[in-house]
């Protein structure tokens, strides 16, 4: 299982973010996995060094590395999107960026995601160097528009972003068609599901 992953790791198939890449780089390299020119192999070196490797995304170096200050954030929506979406859902998609799961946040329904897999977050939470249910990573398709909802509620309760944007938030959503995703949106959210690097319609448990 993993040695396939980590071929299409090899061939570049899959994912699609430099921090999944690294992720699975490093989590084939656990197992002790190294690739020669002669392909992949396992060696008794290889072994003794994957033993002393700590799981990615616990060492100080990983979280920093995805918390720096002035790491470039990675925004889902384009000024352009504005044109077609309702204002409430591209208001929304603008208080969100990109964000990789991290260890300490592989709890209840996310224990089965793999570290370093996208999701997305709160911004004014990411910047604080927050974690947890600021920020949401889809497991399937399906559940996009609730996931996007999820993260609608965050910010109805979050204490770092605006009261002003809250406020405004709330009001656009209230205008909005029933329910609040309109033709347009939903096509967007599931777009979404392919923008966060995933292929086929869920994820799958890691192993
Ligand atoms: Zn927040």
């Amino acid at each position: 299982m993993l040695k396939k992953r980590f071929v299409a790791y090899q061939e570049n198939k899959i994912p699609s973010s430099s921090l999944s890449r690294e992720y699975w780089a490093y989590a084939a390299e656990k197992i002790g996995m190294i690739n020669t020119d002669y392909g992949i192999t396992i060696t008794e070196e290889s072994l003794a060094a994957a033993n002393a490797m700590n799981t990615f995304g616990t060492t100080p170096e990983h979280i920093g590395a995805m918390q720096a200050e002035g790491r470039e954030s990675i925004m889902l929506v384009r000024s352009s999107d504005q044109r077609t979406l309702s204002p409430y859902l591209y208001l929304l998609m603008n208080q969100v960026e990109e964000c990789y799961l991290l260890e300490p946040e592989r709890v209840g329904k996310r224990k089965e995601a793999p570290v370093g897999l996208t999701g997305f977050g709160c911004k004014y939470c990411i910047k604080a160097g927050r974690l947890g249910f600021c920020r949401v990573f889809p497991l399937n398709k399906r559940s996009m528009p609730m996931k996007v909802n999820d993260i609608y509620q965050h910010f109805q309760r979050c204490p770092l972003t605006p009261a002003d944007m809250r406020n405004t938030l709330r009001e656009l959503k209230r205008a909005a068609t029933k329910p609040p995703l309109n033709d347009r949106d939903r096509e967007f959210v599931d777009q979404l599901w392919m923008k966060l690097g995933r292929t086929g319609s869920q994820i799958t448990p890691t192993g």
